[in-house]
């Protein structure tokens, strides 16, 4: 007989952001609470997306948490928006001052969680034979977590490097004197291409969609900026949880239509915007993401800056972005569009030019082979319910989650899961999350549970799970206020079309403010829209 696994309250699978402030939440609610993490430490996408040039497009002092006032004074940022490592250091941080790592099982991916019905509990299984029980299950498990490579023929008999944005080797990639190809323009592939440019002998840049993409703007800390904004910590944070998405208090949204005002007006706007940098454009008019003929105006904007910057007409043209501004995720860079002016980088559009196979020296397009040493994929992740599809999770009857959420993430207020008792999962689908500020919606999602659990033990409750009905219509909603903007009119992550075979639903909810509006009042409403027993 194997032993008896060690039971706990809480089981977190995931040592990210979120899954770090749930361990310090169940410890200050007496809670026990062993954490499972695929990573050698802890950082979650800041541990594993460490290629060149990664870094935040939300502002430092905005994306880290806030549940700790001394934690909030004591660290200082020294860009404008932190680059990787130092969000990593932060977090390493945060993970010696609150003694994380003695709860934290490294190097242990969860492979399956069963819910046993007779006791309540959830058994979790992991790839090392680690096993453990717990009351409650919280995934922790992110949401660009599983980073997608697209089948390409040959791709096993490439000799050279094959690297993956959202992988990369701990040890980083010498790319000196090499010749690259780097494979996507989103955001990935924008940041570390003009790195890796600079560095290696030749980099080759396939493209199948041009990206929008708006100067970062990014610059060191100003020491007085920074000071300012944390002697008045709490105002600005409480004045970014009533923003749309969660940030750029600071840069009031200018609340007029884009086509109230006269041409002159409007390009004075959108330049004033431009100059705040990368996501923060958006608030130039509030509704640039709503009216197809204001987001008409800025993509105009946005196009006409990007070909300023490029020497060759050809290529001017090849990267001249079309369709919606921002319907994919918009790019912040710093030098993409500039790169291209560079000898030693060259782009291949792939809807004229298709790769037609990898060989073991290169990619062969439709005119020939371009001989490479190294791939870089920036090619994306399977997005939102990706890493929760990994793990095999079984809840009442045998119901599997992956097989319930085969035509889409069928979900109540991106927390719970019919069927799937006090399984929890942080910035789930059907949350802000990634239409937001990831950090302060992880810390509201946090409080949210450690809230519910709490509320469970003090009235005598063993569980609770989404009623099925509030699911379909948590869904409902989130889907028809999204198509009330452009965000469904292309393809996107958003929308799991990036995978072939994903079902084509949008899965992140709009609207910070009325969301954690929400979440309160079902909560103070004593859990309404889900089952408690
Ligand atoms: P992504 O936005 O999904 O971009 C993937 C890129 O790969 C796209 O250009 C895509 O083209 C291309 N692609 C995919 N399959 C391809 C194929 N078979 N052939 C050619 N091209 C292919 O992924 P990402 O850049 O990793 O970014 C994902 C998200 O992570 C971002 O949107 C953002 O939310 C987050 N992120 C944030 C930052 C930051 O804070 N600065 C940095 C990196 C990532 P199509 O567009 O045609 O599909």
């Amino acid at each position: 007989m194997p032993p008896s696994p060690a039971h706990h309250d809480l089981i977190i699978i995931g040592a990210g952001f979120a899954g770090m402030y749930m361990l310090i939440r169940a410890r200050e609610m007496g809670l026990s609470a062993a954490v499972f993490e695929k990573g050698g430490d802890v950082g979650g996408t800041w541990y594993w997306n460490a290629y060149p040039g990664a870094r935040c497009d939300i502002e430092s002092l905005e994306y880290s948490y806030q549940f700790s006032e001394e934690l909030q004074q004591e660290w200082d940022w020294s860009e404008r928006y932190a680059t990787q490592p130092e969000i990593l250091a932060y977090l390493n941080h945060v993970a010696d001052r609150f003694d994380l790592r003695r709860d934290i099982r490294f190097g242990t991916r969860v492979t399956s969680a069963r819910f046993e019905e007779a006791e309540a509990r959830w058994l979790v299984e992991s790839d090392d034979g680690k096993r453990g029980t717990a009351d409650f299950l919280v995934a922790a498990t992110g949401c660009l977590s599983v980073p997608y490579t697209p089948a390409i023929p040959g791709l096993e008999s490439f000799r050279g490097k094959v690297l993956h944005t959202g992988e990369w080797p701990r040890a980083g990639v010498d790319f000196r004197g090499l010749r690259v190809a780097v494979i996507g323009t989103g955001s990935s592939g924008i940041q570390s291409a003009p790195i890796i440019a600079a560095e290696a002998e030749h980099v080759t840049v396939f493209q199948r969609t041009p990206a929008y993409s708006v100067p970062a703007q990014n610059r060191p800390m100003d020491p007085e900026q920074q000071a300012g904004i944390k002697a008045r910590y709490a105002e600005f944070r409480e004045a970014n949880r009533l923003q749309i998405a969660g940030f750029g208090s600071d840069c009031p949204m200018n609340e007029g239509s884009a086509l109230d005002d006269n041409p002159e007006i409007r390009r004075a706007t959108f330049e004033r915007y431009w100059e705040e940098g990368g996501l923060l454009f958006l608030r130039a008019y509030a509704d640039l993401l709503l009216n197809p003929e204001a987001n008409a105006e800025a993509a105009a904007f946005v196009r006409e800056k990007i070909a300023e910057k490029i020497r060759d007409p050809e290529t001017a043209r090849k990267l001249t972005p079309y369709g919606y501004l921002a319907c994919k995720r918009l790019c912040a860079d710093s030098g993409y569009f500039e790169m291209f002016n560079r000898d030693n980088v060259a782009l291949v559009d792939v809807n004229e030019t298709p790769m037609e196979e990898m060989t073991e020296t290169g990619i062969r397009t439709s005119e020939g082979e371009i001989p490479v040493d190294a791939v870089v994929f920036a090619t994306g992740f399977d997005a939102m319910t990706g890493a929760l599809e990994r793990i095999d999770i079984e809840g009442r009857d045998g119901l599997r989650l992956r097989d319930k959420w085969k035509d889409g993430p069928l979900n109540y207020l991106g927390l719970e899961v019919a069927g799937f008792p006090n399984l929890f999962t942080v910035t789930g689908p059907g949350s802000p999350s990634v239409l937001s500020n990831m950090v302060p919606s992880i810390e509201q999602h946090v409080d949210w549970i450690s809230d519910c659990i709490g509320w469970l033990r003090a009235n005598g409750k063993r569980s609770i799970e989404a009623d099925p009905g509030a699911e379909l219509a948590w869904v409902a909603q989130v889907n028809a206020i999204a198509d009330l903007s452009i965000y469904t009119h292309c393809n996107s992550w958003y929308l799991g079309s990036n995978v072939p075979g994903k079902p084509r639903v949008f899965s992140p909810c709009l609207g910070v403010p009325d969301y954690n509006a929400r979440c309160a009042e079902v909560a103070a409403a004593g859990y309404e829209g889900f089952i408690v027993r």
